[in-house]
């Protein structure tokens, strides 16, 4: 006993306080044991959602999912970085972490900010929203429908990236989605090709020069409505000033990916499960 006593003032007076040796050890060996597989590197899967609701229906989930998404997302392993973070690697200036993941949403519909931001603030994460800036400019005195100004600079100062999705060109000219004549991609009767060019153009222009002037941030990336493009948009977009355009190419992005053709995968669908998104976004990232 007499022994027993003397190694332990001999541990104490070489190592301090017991319990400090005791508690500090064994936390960090749990968190080694319990680290996620890595399922891809080098790569990044972009998700796209658009808008939440309490009732679900085609592009609208509820709050809840996308919430399970997210705990999914927490639970599994996979690191939610900034389209930035993206365009660093792209460019040979950063690197991303394993199961690398993005989280954008499309249109600028309120829930945006009154789910889709909150719920990721909450975690600290990242994220991007894709605005119609003729809806932003409309919002509040028509409807509420869609983000205003004071929405997009909250987000924008908490880590929320302002991005374009046009100006007006959210429309077709004949038809619908997924087989319709959309705006962006089709001239109108009797219009000739340099009026179509410079139509989407002076929109894409339009755009960006609103949103850096209200939000004082510059405005590098575009996401073409319907994620239908062809390449006078993508010349378009390029002389207004965009560097990025993301697409719903159902890929991960990877180094070889082109900045004019990034790939997004769109998961905020219904009935949409946690578990479905996990293995799209394996699927995906190791193909
Ligand atoms: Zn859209």
């Amino acid at each position: 006993m007499k022994g027993k006593l003397l190694i332990l003032a001999i541990f104490l007076i070489t190592f301090g306080t017991l319990p400090a040796c005791i508690e500090v050890n064994p936390l960090h060996k749990i968190s080694q044991t319990k680290s996620s597989p890595i399922y891809y590197k080098n790569r990044a899967v972009v998700l796209l959602y658009h808008n939440f609701k309490n009732k679900e229906c085609g592009t609208a989930i509820t709050p809840d999912r996308f919430e399970q998404h997210l705990d999914m997302l927490e639970a599994e392993g996979f690191k939610v970085v900034s389209l930035q973070e993206i365009t660093l690697f792209l460019n040979g200036k950063g690197t991303l972490p394993p199961n690398a993941v993005s989280i954008t949403m499309d249109d600028g519909h309120r829930s945006n900010y009154t789910v889709g931001y909150k719920s990721l603030k909450k975690r600290h994460w990242p994220g991007t929203v894709f605005v119609l800036i003729k809806n932003t400019e409309e919002a509040g005195t028509k409807n509420d429908q869609w983000l205003n100004w004071e929405q997009l600079r909250i987000m924008s100062r908490n880590n929320i990236a302002i991005m374009s999705h046009s100006f007006n060109g959210h429309q077709f000219i004949k038809g619908r989605y997924p087989s319709g004549d959309s705006w962006f991609t089709t001239r109108l009767p009797g219009e000739s090709q340099a009026d179509y060019q410079e139509r989407i153009y002076h929109d894409l222009l339009t755009a960006r020069l609103i949103m850096q002037k209200k939000l004082d941030l510059p405005v590098e990336s575009f996401a073409p409505p319907f994620g239908m493009y062809n390449q006078d948009v993508i010349r378009a977009a390029q002389k207004a000033g965009y560097k990025y355009i993301w697409t719903t190419a159902r890929q991960a992005v990877t180094s070889a990916s082109a900045p004019t053709e990034l790939p997004r995968v769109s998961v905020g669908r219904k009935n949409t499960t946690a578990q479905q998104l996990k293995e799209t976004i394996i699927a995906l990232g190791q193909r």
